[in-house]
């Protein structure tokens, strides 16, 4: 496809506050996106029916988050007068295009997907896996694809899931002719960006692990965070010498110390690279690393904070954000979805060519018949 405009589109699921890892592992990126002003559309979507797929008997939690992450994009600088923000459940041409997308999968590729894997673990399901949370790859590949998304910035988690979109654009354009454009993954160029770990040192920070510091967490929660982080288990005493790499506070420094950090909080070192040195070789103790870092964080922290007490002011106005960004969201969908259901064939009503088409047919079927009967009336007499 020739001429594509550039669409950035992405998301998260209403299922708590947003956190730091969803910070440095995709927020900090759709800013960056939009600032840079590159695109010609940008939308992010609250995910709440993808929400619902695990936590249906919880519906009051999802309705919750869904102003909760609204707030916490506008306090990160989202722009809604450049982004779309809506809420996936009030596009219905995403639960058609799902329904479709879903013969073009098969059971066992969905049950290969390494992240729903994990998941599946982490939620213990057991025997009673919901159907819907089995098949979120396929929703959600169609929140991508109706939106005709080029870039998609997610953190590591979601590479399977842009997979999974790119091999069902492709098996629907081959299928029934070029709908939907293949859409490609943005991760963050930072190692330990794409993948935060949780502050108890497990592989991923995440909202429902209890392991999080959150956007909106104040700056005495964000000490005491910090301050019982998991570090180094080999770094007993201060002399001993000290690992780095996979120790989840040079993680956090890795993603948010600037020089300018050191300069202000922590002069003694030039940069990270100095301060990595000293603690791998020994010397350098937890409490002062974790110090400077609990300052780096409150100090990324404190204008988001800020702008979220403003917003607080006026959940009207942010309720009205979302209506105005859905509506122009449904807008973009259901021009997808009309291209896409040509090609499928599937405008019945609309397209006249098919109708002049079916009306033509049957016009020469039914002179056939009638010439076929005269003949045999005539037959008949002679
Ligand atoms: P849940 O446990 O409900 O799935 P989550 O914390 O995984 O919540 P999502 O809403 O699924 O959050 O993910 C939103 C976005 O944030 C995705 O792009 C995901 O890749 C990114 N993300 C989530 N956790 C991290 C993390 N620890 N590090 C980097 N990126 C992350
Ligand atoms: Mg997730």
């Amino acid at each position: 496809m020739e001429n594509v405009k550039k669409v950035m589109l992405t998301g998260d699921r209403p299922t708590g506050r947003l956190h730091i890892g969803h910070y440095v592992g995709s927020l900090r990126e759709r800013v960056r996106l939009q600032n840079e002003g590159d695109f010609d559309e940008m939308y992010i979507m609250i995910a709440d029916t993808q929400a619902l797929t695990d936590n249906a008997g919880t519906p009051q939690k999802v309705r919750d988050n869904v102003i909760e992450v609204a707030l916490d994009y506008l306090s990160v600088g989202i722009d809604p007068t450049r982004v779309s923000i809506f809420v996936q459940s009030r596009i219905p041409e995403l639960f058609e295009f799902t329904c479709y997308f879903s013969d073009l999968v098969t059971l066992s590729r969905l049950e290969r997907n390494p992240t729903v894997k994990a998941e599946l673990g982490m939620r213990k399901f057991g025997e009673s896996i919901p159907v819907g949370f089995l098949t979120y790859p396929i929703s959600q590949a169609a929140d991508i694809l109706l939106f005709g998304t080029t870039i998609v910035p997610v953190g590591e988690d979601q590479a399977p899931m842009i997979e999974q979109a790119q091999e069902i654009a492709h098996k629907f354009n081959i299928t029934y002719g070029e709908a939907f454009v293949e859409p490609k993954i943005m991760l963050p160029s930072s190692e330990s960006c794409r993948r935060l770990p949780g502050t108890d040192g497990k592989a991923k920070m995440s909202k429902s692990l209890d392991n999080a510091i959150y956007l909106r967490d104040d700056e005495k929660t964000v000490t005491k965070k910090v301050m019982s982080m998991f570090t180094d288990p080999t770094h007993l005493q201060i002399d001993d010498p000290g690992h780095t790499e996979d120790n989840p506070v040079f993680m956090y420094l890795e993603a948010f110390a600037t020089d300018e950090h050191f300069a202000r909080f922590l002069p003694e070192y030039k940069n990270l690279e100095a301060l990595e040195e000293h603690y791998r070789r020994g010397g350098l103790g937890d409490v002062t690393v974790k110090r400077f870092l609990a300052n780096v964080l409150n100090d990324v922290l404190n204008p988001i904070r800020a702008r979220r007490h403003e917003l607080e002011k006026d959940i009207g106005k942010v309720y009205q954000i979302l209506e105005e960004g859905t509506a122009k969201a449904r807008e973009k969908a259901s021009f997808i979805a009309n291209i896409a259901r040509r090609k499928m064939g599937i405008l019945y009503f609309e397209d006249r060519k098919l109708q002049e088409k079916q009306q033509k047919a049957y016009k020469k079927l039914h002179e056939q018949e009638e010439a076929l009967a005269a003949y045999l009336a005539k037959n008949k007499k002679d």
